[in-house]
């Protein structure tokens, strides 16, 4: 199959579904930079930023950053070079807010979304693999309350997401249980058939 040079992405799914993982191996398939939200916030607390003093506590609660933050922090990023020829974003948006402002970043450019990976998985399955991710890595946002809490915050800030890019006819939904080569694989194949669609 030929991968197109400008392949716009999002990829969508609970905490713990696997996005992160996914979306590298996403991202080297189509030669395009992995944009995750989460990440950045998680490197400026580390470095110690202006951004990461005011996101850190609002992340080790397992709340979002404010939508206005949020947006112009992917708005910036979405004009850096790298991401003229597509992008895959990882865990933005995660609000309707966050979807308008991507919208109206996007439009400013004359560009589109060409598709919404959904990553599909039982929220019992996440709570289990995000407390051994605690054991592995030691997020501060990986304690079990905190992550009932960022489930909460998914099924009731994101989910809506769904809906919207079935409207539009941009979701892929794929079923995130099993190991990680075959829902790669899975990936893979239902995102060559959006694409070439
Ligand atoms: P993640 O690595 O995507 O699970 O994100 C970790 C944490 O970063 C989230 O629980 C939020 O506190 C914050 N965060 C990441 N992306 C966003 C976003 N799009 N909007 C608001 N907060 C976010």
């Amino acid at each position: 199959m030929s991968v197109t040079a400008q392949t716009r992405l999002l990829i969508v799914g609970p905490p713990g579904a696997g996005k992160g993982t996914q979306a590298s191996r996403i991202a080297e398939r189509y030669g395009i930079p992995w944009i995750s939200t989460g990440d950045i916030f998680r490197a400026n607390i580390k470095a110690g930023t202006d951004l990461g003093k005011r996101v850190s506590q609002l992340i080790e609660a397992g709340q979002l950053v404010p939508d206005e933050l949020t947006n112009e922090i992917v708005a910036d990023r979405l004009k850096q070079e790298d991401a003229a020829n597509g992008f895959l974003l990882d865990g933005y948006p995660r609000t309707v807010d966050q979807v308008h402002a991507l919208d109206r970043a996007l439009e400013a450019d004359a560009r589109v979304l060409d598709a919404v990976v959904l990553l599909e998985v039982d929220t019992d399955e996440v709570v289990t693999r995000l407390l051994g991710r605690a054991e592995v890595e030691g997020r501060a946002d990986d304690t079990e309350e905190v992550i009932r809490h960022r489930q909460n915050v998914y099924q009731e800030q994101t989910t809506p997401l769904v809906e919207l890019y079935t409207t539009r006819d941009l979701l892929v939904t794929v079923d995130g249980l099993g190991d990680v080569e075959e829902v790669t694989s899975r990936i893979f194949t239902a995102l060559d058939t959006k694409l070439a669609g």
